[in-house]
């Protein structure tokens, strides 16, 4: 199955399929061939489970390089690792780089191809669920101590190679974190794809079919919205539904400590609570997906240990905060979503309330 995506710049594919990894190289040749150096980027967990998949299957001469896993390679200290290696390996602006992993490894491998040499091409094999949206869309970005994704840059991947064949050996918790994004996507989409998900049970019960057509789905979704507004002017800010309250629990429990997704997750009750009073929402949609996502195994005790001046905080450094404004992706319904400034008065009332659900579920 193919996907395009169009941006101002470059129009390229997403494949996905479940191995499909010899079918890309095949597919390919002639390009791969031309490189005077094919530079695959990857962490140690993935690189430990999959190199014999793909040694096998890949079949091109390359140099591998391992980064520190999951989001502890977003650093300058990495980024700086990456360039070294790829000078020491004589690489030029006829190199190409893969990343193979991760979001982490995704936004590191993508950033480090925006400015080697000042830019190199490099191509997406993503091995999360949440990465069906990270390597969709040329968002790339390290880390600065002082806030997430802060030195980065857009910049488009030759082609995404999204093989399911990586994702039978994903942890729940991993599971868990990307099905939050694919939850969004259905939220800012399509009314009956979110009633699908009010009928699971847990996450073990999601079938594989479920899954991948869920995947396919999302990824339309993004690409969709990436082909409107690549740099993020308009319809782009809808993908951050979930995504202000969320980033702001993100950041006071710790990266690392609570995953992207599950942060996403508890971030979409308070932007549901508020959709419910600026748009058209039916009351009772927060409440029904807390009680899904609870079920689901979301950890919302974290929101306990947070104060809401902590989140506060991290609210108004947010990127997308404009002269102190919280502008929050909301749902006029599902599929139907908008942006609205919020005073930081109303979220501390989503904020109540959604910690008198959390004592309540006790
Ligand atoms: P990740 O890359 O941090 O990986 C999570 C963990 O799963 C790591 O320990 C990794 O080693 C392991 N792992 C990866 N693939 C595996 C596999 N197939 N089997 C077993 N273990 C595997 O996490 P992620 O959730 O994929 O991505 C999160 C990152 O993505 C964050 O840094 C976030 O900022 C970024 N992100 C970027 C965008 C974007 O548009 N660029 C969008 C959303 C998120
Ligand atoms: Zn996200």
């Amino acid at each position: 199955m193919i996907i395009p995506v169009k941006t101002n710049e470059s129009l390229y594919e997403v494949h996905l399929g479940e191995n499909i990894l010899q079918e890309f190289c095949a597919r390919n040749a002639s390009v791969f061939q031309k490189a005077d150096q094919i530079v695959v980027i990857s962490d140690e967990n993935v690189w430990n489970l999959h190199k014999d998949y793909f040694q096998h299957n890949f079949s091109f001469a390359y140099k591998i390089h391992l980064v520190p896993n999951g989001e502890a390679c977003k650093t300058f200290e990495s980024y700086f690792d990456v360039q070294t290696f790829l000078l020491q390996e004589n690489c030029t602006r006829n190199s190409i780089l893969f990343a193979l992993g991760g979001g982490a490894v995704g936004d590191l491998t993508g950033f480090v191809a925006s400015t080697f040499m000042r830019g190199i091409p490099f191509y997406q094999i993503p091995t999360t669920i949440l990465a069906h949206d990270s390597a969709v869309g040329g968002k790339t970005a390290i880390n600065h101590p002082n806030g997430k994704n802060m030195i980065g840059a857009f910049y488009q991947p030759k082609e995404v190679l999204y093989d399911f064949h990586f994702l039978q050996t994903l942890p729940e918790k991993e599971v868990r974190s990307g099905l939050a994004e694919v939850i969004k996507h259905a939220f800012i989409s399509d009314v009956n794809w979110v009633n699908e998900f009010l009928h699971l049970t847990s996450i073990k019960d999601i079938q594989k079919e479920k899954l991948l057509e869920w995947l396919e789905k999302g990824i339309r979704v993004k690409a969709h919205i990436v082909e409107l507004d690549e740099r993020e002017q308009s319809y782009r800010k809808y993908l951050n539904f979930g995504h202000t309250y969320g980033h702001a629990i993100e950041a006071s429990v710790g990266y690392g400590k609570i995953t992207h997704g599950e942060a996403v997750m508890i971030g979409i009750i308070p932007a549901l609570m508020l959709s419910e009073i600026y748009g058209d929402m039916e009351v009772s949609y927060a409440r029904k997906i807390f009680k899904l996502a609870q079920k689901l195994g979301y950890h919302f005790q974290h929101v306990l240990n947070c104060s809401f001046e902590q989140l506060a905080s991290f609210m108004l450094k947010d990127k997308k905060t404009a002269h102190g404004e919280l502008h929050f992706a909301l749902l006029k319904n599902i599929g139907e979503p908008f942006v609205q400034v919020i005073s930081m008065e109303e979220v501390k009332k989503c904020d109540e309330k959604l910690r008198i659900w959390i004592e309540e579920g006790k």
